[in-house]
């Protein structure tokens, strides 16, 4: 500490004393000319519009920062347990319309800037999503941030601050081009740069191993490259109650020693170009949703984060109880968000052995009592593994520590189960048989002390199959954490309209209390709220027929059924079934089959990795059938098919309350839980959905009268492996041989023969692991009773208020206070009263 600052100190021991920031109008309006005037520089010639949003946010962040150091006093007096969520994916979307919503601001916030001539929610549109995620499993991060904070929960969120989040996406004469997402070009108002707590970061050189003074041995990781991990603090409010929890993002950069060895050997543009490699660790999100990558950047990230944040955990706790970590374990723990941060076991190991001076037994115990690990997937190809000649190139002391880990490991199995050889070769970290390679998801499981799925059906999948063999070792260490969703965004802030109906009805305990929401049960029959019930969904349909008029340039008729499949495309989610339907229906209407017709407007939207072939086929198959069935006057007033651009959170702020029916129809057993389906549910969405995920809990709740299935089991789906013959199913059925023949006979390719060709046989091949062809049937008839409800207004009112009455469970509260009542433990601490 510079000792100019020690007087200084005394004099403010906490805080420097000022007035509390104003929380009306006239306060945020003041604020906001100061910013706009002196802080960003305006002057006539440069205004613009960028000036305005980031004026508003600073307003906004004073007011975080205010209570955020309060939360921040009250974890440390109280020296309470805190956790820490560790994610390669934080999927934040935007923060002004959270900060105005969480610290009850929308009125004064939006009174303020009409007082000058703007209007908020053309601010809001000009922040850009912050898309440091994939899908659902970066989205589920930042829902429990949210969660956390309003459950006043000390919990830190751990990631990276890509400086390319999510690639946008545009579509181009109906393929799919990535574009660099720059999120950063303007600034992040929101993020607070704290390089006092850089911490160094070391890669590749070797283990050196040394005997010391007591005569123990002792290891060393030496000869290292390293690199700077900088942290920059993003504030997360929690709804209405004072509490501020920080999302703590690193930033790779060049250690300032690197630099000046070469500055000193005159190496100056070296110096520069070791500046330029050491960031571009955190230069890239890597776009693959639900598949490993195997690439050696994205080891070095994954390590990166692990690491920091390891060590920015321990110097906290250095500070505060010097080298005794007996009370460690009781005081910290880590929630693995998928395998992706599980490099921190081993490197939990390494820093309280090699750095802390502890002991394996005694260092074994705290990093396998303060680490968790959440698994997000069965599909195989999603399992990471990393070389073991890779990882101990990059990693070579914590190689040392696998397999020493996995040592003991086998030692375990062994004795439980003598002479079982194949089940020791089954259960090993390191997968021999081959090239050897890591199996992070086994080491996970041998690390942590539990090991949870994000659905019921998820959980017992792993612990039948994935994980089986550790199940009948450890059955304690299992269980489910069903997933959730924030209501504070995917409700209260995205569809106004509904929430405010809801409030006049049954009051406003539900944003934070969403079992609150079956009291609408008793609405449901009431024919006069059913009518202003239906008239919110129109209104929000209509926003959505705007956004899909000017994104896809398709004219959407808010009297037709919204009928949306967003999310990754992926062929186990089966947005190729969903084109199968729309192709029926086409061929109905061609055949003339259009008495009792419900109008339909089929939307579909999502990202395809930018290496996964089959995927943009798919985004092109819906592109060309849009083209063709949006042109054919035949389908006036009848069908309409688009594929939104850029599927990202704002956009499934519009989408989710302008739903009708909701499309979760991957293959069952292949989805583990899904959130998508919880955000449209809470809207009043109806679902159309197989036994998957969290889809089979949420027919649960709202009872299989207001849910429409179809399609085989995960067991049925398991049985008819082997005995598949999609080729007897399409000629068997009475629609799909000319489906199939509309997709064979270039109808929709017209000028690009053979276009579809993979497609066709990927439904054709009887190793088709999605099953595609299984449940057209099925699906079809569903969609045929779903047109029927439909067609039935106060029917479907009715179904729709119901899906909204009965969503309690999938709120992220609950889920977080699972989370919290099996695994961390915390207390809730509220924010400091100053
Ligand atoms: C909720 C959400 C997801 C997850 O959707 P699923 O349907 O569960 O796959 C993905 N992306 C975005 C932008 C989301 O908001």
């Amino acid at each position: 500490m510079n000792t100019v600052n020690k007087p200084f100190l005394a004099k403010h021991p906490n805080t420097l004393k000022i007035p509390p920031l104003g929380m009306n109008a006239i306060g945020l309006e003041e604020d906001f000319c100061r910013y706009f005037n002196h802080t960003l520089g305006w002057d006539s010639a440069s205004v613009s519009s960028h000036h305005v949003y980031s004026s508003c946010a600073l307003v906004l962040r004073d007011r975080l920062v205010e209570r955020w150091r309060r939360t921040q006093r009250a974890y440390n007096e109280s020296d309470c347990k805190q956790a820490y969520y560790l994610s390669l994916e934080f999927l934040m979307g935007r923060a002004l319309g959270n900060a105005l919503l969480n610290m009850d601001l929308q009125g004064a916030g939006a009174e303020a800037m009409r007082n000058l001539g703007l209007d908020m929610e053309e601010v809001q549109e000009l922040e850009s999503d912050a898309g440091l995620g994939n899908g659902g499993l970066g989205r589920l991060a930042a829902c429990f941030l949210d969660s956390c904070a309003t459950l006043q929960l000390p919990v830190t969120g751990y990631g990276i601050r890509y400086e390319y989040g999510m690639f946008r996406q545009k579509i181009d004469h109906g393929h799919q081009l990535e574009e660099p997402d720059h999120w950063l070009r303007n600034g992040n108002p929101w993020e607070i740069e704290r390089p006092e707590y850089a911490v160094r970061v070391k890669f590749g050189g070797r283990s050196d191993f040394y005997i010391d003074a007591a005569g123990n041995t002792l290891a060393r990781w030496v000869d290292t490259q390293d690199v700077l991990a900088v942290p920059f603090d993003m504030p997360i409010p929690g709804y209405g109650n004072g509490t501020v929890n920080t999302l703590r993002l690193w930033k790779a950069t060049a250690t300032e020693e690197f630099d000046l060895d070469e500055f000193n050997a005159g190496s100056y543009t070296e110096a520069v170009a070791a500046k330029n490699a050491a960031e571009h660790i955190t230069m890239v999100l890597y776009p693959n949703d639900a598949s490993e990558n195997g690439k050696e950047l994205r080891l070095r990230q994954q390590y990166f984060l692990a690491s920091a944040s390891l060590q920015d955990v321990l110097r906290k706790w250095v500070h505060k109880h010097g080298q005794n970590f007996s009370g460690f374990a009781a005081k910290n723990c880590f929630q693995l968000n998928d395998t992706h941060p599980t490099c921190a076991v081993p490197e939990l190991m390494r820093l309280l052995m090699d750095e802390h001076g502890l002991g394996w037994d005694e260092a074994w115990e705290i990093t396998s009592n303060t680490m968790a690990y959440t698994n997000h997937t069965l599909l195989p190809e999603a399992l990471e593994r990393w070389a073991v000649s890779m990882f101990g190139r990059l990693l070579p002391r914590l190689l040392d520590i696998i397999r020493e880990i996995n040592a003991r490991f086998t030692r375990e199995v062994s004795m439980r189960w003598p002479g079982d050889i194949d089940r020791e070769r089954r259960m090993s970290i390191i997968d021999e048989t081959g090239t050897p390679q890591i199996r992070m998801a086994y080491l996970a499981v041998v690390a942590c002390h539990s090991v949870n799925g994000v659905a019921a059906l998820h959980s017992q999948l792993l612990q039948q199959h994935l994980f089986h063999d550790f199940f009948e070792l450890w059955p304690s260490k299992f269980n489910n954490k069903t997933n959730g969703v924030t209501p504070r965004r995917w409700m209260a802030s995205s569809n106004p309209l509904l929430s405010s109906l809801i409030d006049r009805s049954i009051g406003d305990a539900w944003r934070t209390d969403l079992t609150k929401l079956t009291a609408l049960k008793g609405f449901a029959g009431d024919k006069k709220f059913r009518t202003e019930w239906h008239k919110v969904k129109q209104s929000n349909k209509q926003r959505l027929a705007e956004m899909v008029a000017s994104d896809c340039g398709v004219e959407f008729d808010p009297a037709a059924m919204f009928d949306v499949q967003v999310k990754r495309i992926h062929e186990y989610k089966r947005q190729l079934l969903n084109v199968l339907h729309v192709i029926h229906l086409y061929d109905r209407i061609k055949r003339g089959d259009v008495a009792n017709w419900t109008s339909r407007c089929v939307l579909i939207g999502g990202k395809a990795a930018p290496g996964y072939i089959m995927a943009k086929r798919i985004i092109r198959l819906v592109t060309a059938v849009a083209d063709v069935v949006n042109h054919d006057p035949a389908t006036k007033g009848l069908l309409r098919l688009a594929f939104l651009p850029d599927y990202r959170v704002s956009a499934m702020e519009v989408i989710c309350p302008a739903a009708d029916l909701s499309e979760q129809i991957s293959t069952a057993g292949k989805e583990a839980s899904g959130t998508g389906n919880m955000k449209f549910m809470m809207n009043g969405a109806i679902t159309i959905g197989t036994l998957d995920g969290a889809n089979i809990e949420i027919r649960e709740e709202v009872g299989a009268e207001n849910f429409f299935l179809f399609g085989l089991t995960a067991v049925q789906v398991e049985a008819m492996r082997g005995h598949y013959d999609p080729a007897a199913i399409v000629a068997n059925d009475a629609d799909f041989p000319r489906v199939i023949h509309l997709l064979q006979s270039g109808h929709f390719n017209l000028f690009e023969s053979g276009l579809f060709d993979p497609v066709v046989q990927s439904i054709l091949n009887p190793n088709d692991p999605w099953l595609t062809a299984a449940d057209f049937r099925g699906f079809v008839d569903a969609q045929q009773e779903v047109a029927a409800a439909y067609r039935d207004r106060e029917r479907w009112t009715r179904m729709s208020i119901l899906n909204s009455a009965t969503s309690g469970k999938f709120s992220s509260d609950r889920t977080i206070q699972d989370y919290n009542r099996d695994i961390w433990h915390l207390p809730q601490v509220p924010a400091h009263v100053e």
